[in-house]
């Protein structure tokens, strides 16, 4: 455990639009991160063309968006900022394709640190290498700037040839809306070996598998797979929401102190120092490079065992119950009426 808070967060203030005057920004991608970057970009007055493959079926909504669409190598051609938007995993072979394209002083943009950190890009030392990575999913990105609030970001520099690499990023990091709520500097490598760890020990793989072990606890000893699902998964997003709002401390003042003292005391029964050291294995993996590697193979191969886990956490029974529960009670659908009357 550490008592200092040394990293340095930055403003608007801090930013200089100036970096990106005169430039292009290609982004490369109009997923999740790329159309939220694209149309934040161009509404605070920045060139924008965006790179897309001549099929993609992307290429109608960012042209619907009123945005410029080009190959991705004629978008990097003309562009002196490469926003590197597309899937972790198609990454090398589509910098395969623009590299020939980069010229010195050109930037390389990432959201995320692993193609860089891992080697799986090895950008030749004459450009810049920066990542701006916005801390949420990119229909929030574009949301938020519209709302005129702001989107907290993680800012990095690999590679400055420039000089000006971080001004550059900065300025990419403001037009995206990211200084307004504040942008923290780190590392590509501490912003990708604590991504990787995050979803894996905790937010995707260690919640998910709490929730199926609790589940099936109460279940093989004879509770209804209906109160099992409503205690340990639907009841998880009202404590989550509680820690959000006001840290672990909120979330225990808003619980009975049955459940605070139960909590306090069980908790770390289930969570014990066996739990703690496979945390540590986790993050070993990470560090030493081991669980890129056999992603990486694994992508390789057509992702086999992928498919099958997959396939194995669809065909879980709490997937079933939850299906069920969830058409009984009318809350979720309401949220994705209002989700999809958002997206028009
Ligand atoms: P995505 O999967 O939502 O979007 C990918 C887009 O890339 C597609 O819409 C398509 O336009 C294009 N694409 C797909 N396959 C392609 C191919 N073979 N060749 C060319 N283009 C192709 O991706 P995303 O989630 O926005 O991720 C982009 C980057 O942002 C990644 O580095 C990711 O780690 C990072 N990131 C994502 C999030 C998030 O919440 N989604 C948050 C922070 C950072
Ligand atoms: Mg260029
Ligand atoms: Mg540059
Ligand atoms: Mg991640
Ligand atoms: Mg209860």
């Amino acid at each position: 455990m550490t008592d200092q808070y040394d990293a340095t967060i930055y403003y608007d203030d801090d930013a200089d639009d100036s970096y990106l005057n005169d430039k292009t920004v290609a982004v490369l991608g109009y997923g999740s991160q790329g159309h939220a970057h694209a149309q934040n970009l161009a509404d605070s007055g920045v060139d924008v063309v965006v790179g897309l493959r001549e099929g993609s079926s992307s290429r109608k909504a960012a042209e619907a968006d009123g945005l410029r669409v080009a190959t991705p190598t004629e978008a990097a051609s003309e562009a002196q900022v490469v926003s590197v938007l597309v899937p972790d995993t198609v990454q090398p072979a589509v910098y395969a394709d623009i590299e020939s394209e980069l010229e010195p002083g050109d930037t390389l943009q990432f959201a995320h640190g692993f193609n860089i950190h891992y080697g799986q890009i090895e950008p030749s030392e004459d450009v810049d290498v920066t990542m701006i990575a916005p801390k949420s999913p990119g229909h929030l990105v574009r949301r938020n700037y519209q709302a005129e609030e702001g989107t907290p970001g993680l800012l990095a520099v690999y590679q400055d040839a420039s000089g000006e690499a971080k001004e550059e990023a900065l300025a990419y990091g403001k037009a995206i809306g990211c200084t307004r709520a504040g942008v923290v500097e780190t590392s590509f490598q501490e912003e990708t070996e604590t991504d990787l760890f995050g979803e894996q020990a905790v937010l995707c793989g260690g919640v998910t598998e709490l929730i199926k072990a609790g589940y099936e606890t109460l279940v093989d000893a004879g509770y209804s797979p209906e109160m099992a699902y409503f205690e340990c998964l639907n009841e998880m997003k009202l404590i989550v929401d509680l820690m959000y709002e006001g840290g672990l401390g909120e979330m225990w003042d808003s619980v009975s102190d049955t459940a605070e003292y139960g909590g306090l005391t069980r908790g770390e029964v289930v969570v014990d120092d066996h739990a703690r050291e496979k945390m540590e294995q986790v993050l070993e993996e990470v560090q030493n490079g081991e669980f890129a590697q056999q992603w990486i193979v694994e992508n390789q191969a057509g992702r086999p065992s992928y498919r099958q886990k997959r396939k194995a956490e669809k065909n879980h029974e709490i997937e079933e119950v939850g299906d069920r529960l969830r058409e009984l009670f009318a809350w979720s659908e309401t949220e994705d009426e209002e989700s999809e009357s958002e997206e028009k």
